[in-house]
């Protein structure tokens, strides 16, 4: 069971290579999830904190060593915090419950292989990322070099807070970027880590910053810094357009990884043991507190029924429990007010029509935290509140369809565009659906899949741009286009 847990000791902000307070001495309190008890104290920066660590940050690019060290020379750097990061698996793993509520299976064995290997793959990249030279006429010496775009802020939310350190920040420093990073108010612990890692690493001072912080004060003040670059966001559609509106002024470039509500389509001819499982861990993986959740299983008339009835005792069997503890595969929800938007959304579904055929309750661990039930909520129409909008907890809304048209047309049939699932034993219907389905994502009989390698992102109301895979690095470069006369 649960071992007796070290005191954690206060965060810091990390600023050019120092953990400081912040300016102001403010700090603020984060909490478990699981116990609803305090876990540490953070220093909480505010404006002037964001703008010494942006100074910090141009100044490792402009005039620093980052961008300036060959390129095998960062690969060595990065290799090593990758490393860094799996020789503290443990200690990242249990920070990253305490702060999240999420299993310690999927801190432990998830989120911290993820990080290192984003630390890992971007590594090795640093030493590929080529220009081009491109023959325009034969007096000239035409040529392309692939440069980093400067200071990058990060700002991250707290559904896979270490996880987003990895995404983001791995590919941005690999090209030679510096970075200043928010973490969100709810789960600054991971990030505050890593970058004291990335120090002993031997990261100059500058090239990571973490600045934890509340969004409206650190990430507004990030957002409209005239000496930022870009800002790669990821998450809720709602702050990603205002951060849009706000880059507009000093015009930065954006990546923006938003909301979802991912249908995961079930056919009739699936292997309906692996799409039950694949269905229940689509929705109950990280809680549904995952941007990518197949918060929408549709489900082939023919099918539904059982589908439904096996699905309902799955969930039914997945009782929440103590997050250290590391059979326990449903966690606590970040916060009340989480808990008691997702509890609201289920009342909701119900008051719409929806038929309530699993969960639905909060339902205490030990008498206390933010749990809540896996819950999946039948006969849903695909005009409901519960089908269009982003729940972000264990709630699965079910929809029926008649055929792969229907599905398709259903699965297109919202705001969002970030994953899909389809799960079929007909190889052809597959890669049809899957070229339809407008989203970042699709996977075919599996779901909930991630690798450094894979590119992630979202289309519609999703967002643009991608993290992980070559195609970031795009993200975190510029092309400048050299022209020479040599007549
Ligand atoms: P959020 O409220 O949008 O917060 C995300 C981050 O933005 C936090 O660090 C937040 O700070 C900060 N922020 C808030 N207001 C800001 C402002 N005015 N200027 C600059 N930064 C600001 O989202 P969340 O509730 O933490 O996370 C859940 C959302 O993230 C969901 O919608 C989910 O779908 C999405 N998500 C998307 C992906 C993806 O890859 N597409 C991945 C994971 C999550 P605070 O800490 O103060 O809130
Ligand atoms: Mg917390």
């Amino acid at each position: 069971m649960t071992e007796t847990l070290a005191p954690v000791r206060p965060g810091k902000l990390i600023i050019d290579g120092q953990a400081v307070d912040a300016a102001s001495g403010r700090t603020f309190t984060t909490a478990n999830p699981a116990t609803e008890e305090p876990v540490t104290q953070v220093a909480e920066a505010g404006v002037e904190d964001v703008d010494r660590a942006v100074r910090a940050a141009r100044a490792a690019f402009d005039d620093g060593p980052w961008p300036k060290m060959r390129p095998a020379e960062r690969q060595r750097i990065l290799t090593k915090l990758g490393d860094l990061v799996l020789a503290h698996a443990d200690e990242l793993g249990r920070l990253e419950t305490l702060d999240n509520g999420k299993p310690i299976f999927e801190s432990r064995q998830i989120d911290v292989p993820m990080v290192a290997g984003c630390f890992h793959y971007f590594a090795g990249w640093a030493t590929k990322m080529t220009g081009e030279t491109i023959p325009v006429a034969p007096q000239w010496f035409t040529y392309t070099l692939r440069e980093p775009l400067g200071v990058v802020g990060a700002i991250i939310p707290w559904n896979f807070p270490m996880i987003m350190v990895g995404w983001k920040c791995a590919p941005a420093i690999a090209a030679g970027n510096t970075v200043v990073l928010k973490p969100a108010l709810e789960t600054p612990l991971t990030a505050i880590r890593i970058g004291e890692l990335a120090l002993e690493a031997g990261l100059p001072p500058g090239v990571l910053n973490v600045l934890p912080g509340r969004g409206s004060v650190a990430g507004e003040a990030l957002v409209k810094h005239p000496l930022v670059d870009k800002i790669s966001f990821t998450g809720s559609t709602e702050v990603g357009q205002h951060i849009m509106r706000v880059a507009a002024d000093t015009v930065k470039k954006l990546t923006l990884e938003l909301g979802g509500k991912s249908p995961n389509i079930v056919f009739a001819d699936a292997d309906l043991d692996a799409a039950v499982r694949g269905a229940a861990t689509g929705i109950f993986y990280g809680k549904g507190e995952v941007c990518a959740a197949g918060s929408r299983l549709l489900v082939e008339q023919s099918v539904h029924d059982a589908f439904v009835a096996r699905l309902a005792d799955r969930a039914k069997k997945m009782t929440p429990a103590d997050p250290m503890d590391p059979k326990t595969r449903l966690g606590a929800l970040v916060n009340e007010a989480q808990m008691k938007k997702v509890l609201g959304y289920v009342a909701t579904g119900v008051g719409e029509g929806a038929r309530l055929v699993a969960g639905g309750q909060r339902q205490p661990v030990n008498g206390r935290g933010w749990f809540v039930q896996a819950t999946v909520l039948d006969q849903v129409e695909n005009t409901m509140r519960i089908a269009q909008e982003e729940i972000f907890g264990p709630v699965l809304a079910v929809i029926p369809f008649a055929d792969a048209d229907d599905a398709v047309k259903k699965g297109n049939d919202i705001f969002y565009g970030l994953a899909a699932g389809v799960w079929t034993r007909d190889v052809g219907k597959a890669h049809r659906v899957a070229r339809q389905l407008r989203a970042g994502t699709v996977w075919v009989n599996m779901y909930n899949f991630y690798d450094p390698a894979m590119p992630f992102g979202g289309t519609k109301g999703s967002g643009f741009g991608r993290d992980l895979g070559a195609e970031s690095l795009r993200d975190y470069t510029q092309t400048k286009s050299v022209w020479m006369n040599i007549e």
